[in-house]
């Protein structure tokens, strides 16, 4: 049976709406795996004080026979291999950035990959576009949903549907 994945994508260098795409277009044809929804594309101001460029952000939920292991070697091998991206400043510019969010209601904290995705309850450029597509998808560690979440968020950086 397949799993069900949410997975963020973000880009703030060259043309971010054409690496959006591209990148949704390359998960999509992932062996065992098809798109399900797409949200909207977000403008968000970057987050964690390095002065750059605002970000488009995006989610995804993805059905997929693979396990949460190998999809993120897969999103590494689009990051790296697709848009050329090295490892760079933590929080600085880059034209692609995939995230796991979810993998069904996994949780896992393991050298390489953490499940539910440590930080998104705690950011909005992810969160707006999740509530747009799984508003009452629960947080399997927090117990809460993606939209309660959402609500209780201080406010922070500007993020606008484009
Ligand atoms: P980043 O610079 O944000 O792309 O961070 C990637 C690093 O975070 C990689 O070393 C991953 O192994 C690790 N990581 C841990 N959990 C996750 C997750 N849920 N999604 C994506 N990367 C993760």
């Amino acid at each position: 049976m397949n799993a069900v994945a949410y997975i963020a994508l973000g880009s703030n260098l060259g043309d971010r709406e054409l690496h959006l795409l591209r990148a949704v277009s390359e998960l999509g044809r992932l062996p065992q795996s098809r798109i399900t929804l797409l949200s909207g594309f977000y403008d968000t101001e970057p987050v964690g004080g390095v002065v750059q460029e605002s970000f488009l952000n995006a989610v995804l939920r993805l059905e997929t026979g693979l396990p949460p292991q190998e999809l993120l070697t897969e999103l590494q091998r689009i990051e790296t291999g697709i848009f050329r991206r090295k490892r760079e400043l933590r929080w600085g510019p880059r034209t692609m950035d995939l995230d796991l969010l979810f993998y069904d209601d996994l949780i896992l904290d393991d050298e390489l990959l953490t499940l539910p995705h440590p930080r998104l309850h705690q950011r909005r450029f992810v969160l707006e576009p999740l509530a747009e597509i799984a508003p009452e998808l629960v947080h399997p560690l927090l117990g809460k949903t993606v939209l309660s979440l959402l609500r209780v968020l201080p406010p922070g950086e500007r993020v606008t549907r484009s």
